[in-house]
């Protein structure tokens, strides 16, 4: 699968770099029918906002469909009681804490400032100015479910899955078919994601062209911006947040942390899957670093599956990126938003390569931001993509191996030693 999916990437890629060099060109041309009608209102419009109405088409079932099975996988957790409850809760709160980072680093660097789409085009900004925080909260909560789905409005539908998640796997035997449903009906959305992102390479060209064919080739420096912001805010993350919490809650060093553990972030890097990562993580968290078994064997798929720390960054760094491209003011109940879904949407995020970015969609649809400064950001998602699976997967093994060692489960001796690679399993 994920093959197949580097291949895709790479002609997204190629659709992205085509879509630059067509754009400049176009951009140059006099202006008149042919470049403004034909090619810019007409050619580029049409692919982009089919292959953009594609991925909207299959939001609201995914979102759905994700966050039923990944909040059905914490249904495990009442087993493990204590520990569950506190590996869920240093997942959740890591999440949100990367997003805020992530927000943060890109208004230092104003990603999207120097772009001015919303000049140029008017989109459809939906933005809910007088809403409070407690509004927010309290209308989380569907009154109509059905109502929820059918107008897409994100949060109440995710608190809608991630009840129904809850609730399926609490009466065991019983919602063990529907369960079994609902796996199926993840594979058919992953099914259908992936039909729509056959035409990716093309609609990426034609987002992109557009965009280029518009502004020129000033619309380059706020992509690369936008990658830079990304991975600052990555770092940050890993040093200060993942480096603070060892060491302030164990007294472990985060150098020898990493020392040991940059294998997994390789792997994670260049696979751009964290499912696909898992088995590296495992062993190096158990054989390496010194995390208990029990804990590990818990913790890190669950992580895999619902702990996305890097992806959360990216999310926030690109709702601002797309915000300021088409001027929109984000206000303080808009950031929490972001926060608030992105942190949910983790719960629905697999671990494969591009899944963030689909998840994407429904944050910036959570927050009513256009979804058509996504072209150029979904162009070079793997290069985001490689940078936030490895942060992913290090957020799984942080909290495993602080929760392994406050348990009185580390082993010291693992720590210490250094296990020259020989034989893994
Ligand atoms: N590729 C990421 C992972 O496997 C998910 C994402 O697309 O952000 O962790």
């Amino acid at each position: 699968m994920s093959k197949k999916k580097i291949g895709l990437a790479s002609k997204v890629l190629m659709g992205l770099a085509l879509g630059v060099i067509v754009g400049i060109i176009v951009f140059n041309l006099p202006s008149g029918t042919l470049r403004d009608t034909f090619l810019i209102d007409g050619l580029f419009q049409f692919v982009g906002q089919v292959f953009l109405r594609g991925i909207m088409m299959c939001v609201v079932p995914l979102v759905f469909v994700s966050l039923v099975n990944g909040a059905a996988s914490m249904g495990d957790i009442k087993k493990l009681g204590k520990i569950g409850g506190k590996t869920v809760g240093f997942y959740l709160v890591t999440t949100a804490v990367a997003i805020v980072i992530g927000l943060g680093v890109a208004f230092i660097i104003n990603p999207g400032v120097g772009l001015d789409m919303g000049s140029i085009e008017a989109v459809e900004v939906t933005t809910r100015e007088s809403t409070s925080l407690a509004q927010i909260f309290y209308e989380m909560v569907p009154r109509n479910p059905i109502q929820a789905l059918a107008e897409g409005n994100m949060l109440q539908i995710i608190v809608f899955a991630i009840l129904t998640g809850i609730a399926l796997t609490s009466i065991g035997e019983k919602g063990k078919k529907v369960l079994e449903l609902f796996e199926q009906l993840n594979e058919l959305v992953m099914k259908l994601v992936s039909i729509v992102m056959i035409i990716a390479p093309i609609g990426v060209f034609g987002l992109v062209a557009r965009t280029f064919g518009q502004v020129g080739i000033a619309a380059l420096f706020p992509l690369a911006k936008t990658v830079f912001g990304v991975y600052i805010a990555l770092v940050i993350h890993g040093v200060v947040v993942y480096g603070g919490l060892l060491k302030g809650l164990t007294g472990l060093s985060p150098a020898r942390f990493y020392k040991k553990f940059y294998p997994a972030m390789a792997v994670a890097f260049s696979t751009a899957s964290s499912s696909a990562t898992l088995p590296v993580t495992m062993d190096i968290a158990e054989n390496d670093i010194g995390a208990s078994k029990n804990i590990a064997s818990f913790a890190l798929p669950l992580g895999a599956t619902i702990n996305m720390d890097g992806t959360a960054i990216y999310q926030g760094v690109a709702a601002v990126f797309i915000a300021q491209v088409y001027g929109v003011e984000l206000t303080v109940s808009m950031m929490a938003t972001i926060v608030l879904s992105a942190t949910l949407a983790s719960i629905g995020t697999a671990g494969v390569p591009g899944a963030g970015s689909i998840m994407l969609t429904m944050v910036l649809t959570t927050v009513g931001l256009p979804l058509e400064g996504l072209g150029l950001i979904l162009g070079v998602d793997r290069i985001f993509d490689m940078g936030r699976t490895a942060m992913n997967i290090t957020g799984d093994a942080i909290c495993t191996t602080i929760i392994s060692k406050q348990e009185g489960e580390f082993n010291e001796e693992i720590w210490n030693s250094d296990r020259m690679k020989k034989e893994t399993a």
